[in-house]
């Protein structure tokens, strides 16, 4: 317990796409948010870029924009939570602040030869200890990238002058002190998708380090994902306010959506999607391409861990369609065209733009559409974009079922696709489960808000946060079992089209 009077908690979610501060009330209901997109910079194929200092720039906008909106100063807010794009890999200079690199991106694929050739012929060298295949996905082989690529990073980093954070951690850097010197924290949620960080201890792995030529002092100290880490520099509109949370993104989620038991499961609809089983304090290993992670820690109870089918490209498929193709000039424009057809025609699109990540963790796989025949139109390609949203869920479901032994009965949903209803109802036909969705879709800055204010005994437990949760709408399954089986043998067949394109 602190003794602030807020009558609110506040989270920054600094996303892929944007960075938003979203006001929280006790209910968990959303009293002020405000939302900034940043750029994403492909400087070549298989790159992505964000630049770090545009995206401070934006968080400390969007927290002075939601407090101005709800007319809050920070005597009003009780804690501040964070959450946070994982994986994506920043690495800043510790006397001067200043990044020395842009940050690179969880689906950048550059590191696919480092990742090659760390693993010498076994992608699973690591798994035992970190829960994660080496893929270009995570953040140890990004740092290792900047540290061989970048003029003098090396000398400087054995020389202790350099920090590596992901964006929980440059954040809270900034708002604790920026070039003053801020926090040098993460969270274990964000630790686990390094590939640096061992999962039963919660602290870095000093040979697998080595192995990538990573000092441990550029490392941030791993603290709990519910603690007051610090509070708000005086400069900002979080002075003196405890920050109190961070949550990966995806963990976040998985809290907000009060998956708080094993066996609970949400699956989120942004960028990519990212289907999360709470397994409790147990870890378990995947024998189907799933990952092992850290689901949260709060404080000093015992890690909770969960099994997660990472899948790299679904929202972003459509943000693709709409940037790259001009097909749709608004994400909403995908589902008016695809209802303007009965089916996908025959068509599939299997978005394998930074590889397959789950079950599949083929770096060699670039995109295709397949099934292509006259008849197909636009129409069908809006539909074979958002069906292949739901079938690669369906591929991770299902490895889920397998690793568990349990079937998943009911899907939570949340994250910005799920207003998409044709997509939300062919998600449930395909699965042959029910699919539901929560009054608060905000359930990532919601979760984030939750481990701040429990820190702080704003929420006493988590009993709070399961009554918090409240169903919105259900999509019950009306796909007969012939057509569903059809539909997802065509998916299956498709996938294999995309496999061994890069050398
Ligand atoms: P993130 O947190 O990963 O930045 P969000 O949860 O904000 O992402 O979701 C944004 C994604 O949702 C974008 O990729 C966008 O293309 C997609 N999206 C938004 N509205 C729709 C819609 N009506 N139908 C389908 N996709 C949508």
């Amino acid at each position: 317990m602190t003794d602030s009077t807020g009558q609110y908690i506040a989270a920054i979610d600094q996303g892929t796409t944007s960075s938003r501060c979203m006001i929280f009330d006790h209910a968990g209901t959303v009293i002020a948010s405000d939302q900034k997109e940043h750029r994403q910079i492909f400087p070549q194929a298989g790159w992505v870029e964000h630049d770090a200092s545009e995206i401070w720039d934006n968080v400390r906008a969007v927290a002075a924009g939601a407090m101005a909106a709800a007319d809050l100063t920070g005597k009003d807010i009780a804690a501040v939570g964070i959450t946070n794009q994982r994986e994506t890999t920043l690495v800043w200079d510790r006397s001067s602040g200043k990044p020395i690199y842009n940050a690179i991106v969880w689906q950048d694929t550059r590191t696919d030869r480092i990742v090659t050739a760390l693993g010498d012929g076994d992608a699973n060298k690591y798994t035992a200890t970190t829960g994660l295949p080496l893929a270009t996905y995570f953040s140890g082989p990004k740092v290792k990238w900047i540290l061989d690529n970048v003029d003098g990073a090396r000398a400087k980093a054995d020389a202790g002058e350099l920090c590596f954070g992901n964006m929980d951690t440059w954040v809270l850097w900034n708002m604790t002190g920026g070039t003053d010197g801020g926090l040098h924290y993460t969270d274990p949620t964000n630790a686990s998708r390094t590939l640096l960080m061992d999962l039963d201890t919660l602290q870095w792995d000093e040979g697998i380090c080595a192995d990538m030529g990573i000092p441990v002092s550029m490392l941030p100290e791993i603290k709990s994902s519910s603690e007051v880490y610090g509070t708000g520099r005086e400069r900002g509109p979080f002075r003196g306010v405890p920050i109190a949370g961070i949550l990966g993104d995806q963990q976040a989620a998985t809290f907000g959506q009060a998956c708080l038991s094993p066996g609970e499961a949400k699956n989120t609809y942004g960028t990519g999607n990212f289907v999360l089983l709470n397994t409790g304090t147990e870890k378990v290993m995947s024998k189907n391409g799933l990952l092992t992670t850290v689901c949260y820690k709060i404080g000093d109870q015992p890690t909770i861990y969960a099994l997660e089918g990472s899948i790299a490209v679904t929202g972003s498929l459509v943000q693709w369609l709409r940037d790259n193709l001009g097909m749709i000039s608004d994400a909403a424009d995908i589902e008016t065209d695809a209802r303007s057809v009965e089916d996908n025609g025959g068509a599939y699109f299997v978005p394998a733009f930074s590889g397959l990540f789950a079950p599949h963790w083929r770096a060699d796989a670039r995109g295709a559409i397949v099934g292509l025949t006259r008849f197909v139109n636009k129409g069908h390609l809006a539909r074979a974009v958002l069906e292949a949203t739901a079938y690669q869920t369906r591929e991770v479901i299902e490895a889920m079922n397998a690793d568990s032994g349990v079937d998943l009965e009911v899907l939570k949903v949340d994250g910005g696709m799920v207003v998409n209803e044709l997509l939300m109802q062919f998600q449930a036909d395909i699965l042959g489960v029910d699919v539901v969705r929560p009054v608060v879709a905000e359930t990532t800055a919601l979760g984030a808000a939750y481990a701040a204010g429990l820190a702080v005994g704003y929420w006493a437990s988590e009993e709070d946060i399961r009554e918090n949760w409240a169903e919105d709408k259900t999509w019950t399954p009306s796909m007969d079992e012939d057509q569903r089986a059809k539909l997802y043998a065509g998916w299956k067949k498709a996938v294999t089209r995309t496999l061994d394109w890069v050398d």
